[in-house]
């Protein structure tokens, strides 16, 4: 199919593109990579009436470290942050999440703020930004204003973002040394969407027994969830096998409304997500070995 008909501007500034989208009478989107709306408009799921396209804002393509903390401009392509030494070396778990999104050539286009604001369930970003504790900064015509991924991702492809508002930044704070990470899925074939994913991050205490154990599911229901009921059995407690089998069996805990479609029924993800997270676990526990 074709989309519906629509207007379409290049603006040269943020300013000049918050300026188109402040128009209420006209429904306008902002044309990221591409690799979903243009999807959604051919499908007539999306038909807007303005396509405001950020691709010649170089302003919001960038990837800084600062104080620590690792600053992702919304522009940013997967592409770029698959071969940034800076997102590798101070956060190897997006680094490995990032490899993990659909191709290349689908990498070489959509970009960082693209796949956040679109708040795919089954994405990766959207479960990283929700596990390293990342703030989204957002621009519209009423100012900036900073949200934490916690408050950001509300339900299915839907986020706290405002009519108007421009996704334009992810700051996303150091990892503690010595934390152990780990970033898993299963997709029936290598760069499909994730039928379920589990990350997970951890430090050990002085004594050998698990911290600030923090573990995220996708793909599990309408957004990415924290798995407070894994993260509460596993903390205090010294890693082992049959600690984690017994917590991981945890993970649908508190996910309301799971989903269930033709790729896989409710207990199919439970399974899948409660093996994943038991791998997650094992391989986050081994790199603090390996750091230690
Ligand atoms: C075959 C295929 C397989 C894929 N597999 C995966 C996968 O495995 N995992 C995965 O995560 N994704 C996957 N994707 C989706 C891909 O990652 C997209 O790039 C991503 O979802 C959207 O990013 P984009 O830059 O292309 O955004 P666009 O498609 O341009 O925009 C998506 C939505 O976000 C809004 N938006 C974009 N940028 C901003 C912004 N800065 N501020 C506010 N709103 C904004 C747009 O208005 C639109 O509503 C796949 C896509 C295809 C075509």
């Amino acid at each position: 199919m074709k989309p519906a008909p629509f207007d379409y501007v290049i603006p040269g500034t943020l300013d000049e593109a918050i300026g188109y989208l402040a128009d209420e009478d006209v429904e306008s989107h902002v044309l990221a990579g591409g690799q979903s709306l243009i999807a959604a408009m051919n499908m007539r799921m999306a038909r807007p009436e303005l396509l405001v396209d950020l691709g010649k804002l170089d302003e919001l393509a960038f990837i800084r470290e600062e104080n620590g903390a690792l600053h992702i401009g919304a522009m940013t392509t997967k592409r770029t942050i698959e071969f940034s030494p800076v997102v590798e070396n101070t956060q190897p778990l997006m680094h490995a999440a990032t490899l993990m999104i659909a191709h290349p050539q689908i990498r070489n286009r959509g970009t960082v703020g693209g796949s956040v604001a679109h708040a795919d369930p089954a994405a990766e970003y959207p479960a990283v930004a929700l596990l390293l504790d990342a703030e989204i900064t957002a621009v519209g015509s009423g100012g900036k204003r900073t949200i934490a991924a916690s408050d950001f991702f509300i339900t299915y492809f839907t986020t706290a973002l405002q009519e108007g508002e421009i996704l334009t930044e992810l700051r996303i704070p150091a990892m503690s040394p010595n934390t152990g990470w780990s970033f898993k899925e299963f997709a029936r074939r290598h760069g499909d969407f994730a039928m379920a994913g589990v990350g997970v991050t951890l430090n050990l205490d002085a004594g050998g027994h698990c911290e600030n154990t923090k573990v995220v599911g996708f793909a599990l229901g309408a957004t990415p969830i924290r798995c407070q009921a894994v993260e509460a059995a596993v903390n205090g407690e010294r890693p082992n096998p049959e600690l984690f089998a017994a917590a991981c069996a945890k993970m649908m805990d508190g996910v309301e409304d799971p989903t269930s479609d033709v790729h896989a029924s409710v207990e199919y993800r439970r399974d899948l997500a409660s093996t994943l997270a038991e791998r997650a676990f094992a391989e986050a526990v081994g790199r603090i070995g390996a750091v230690a």
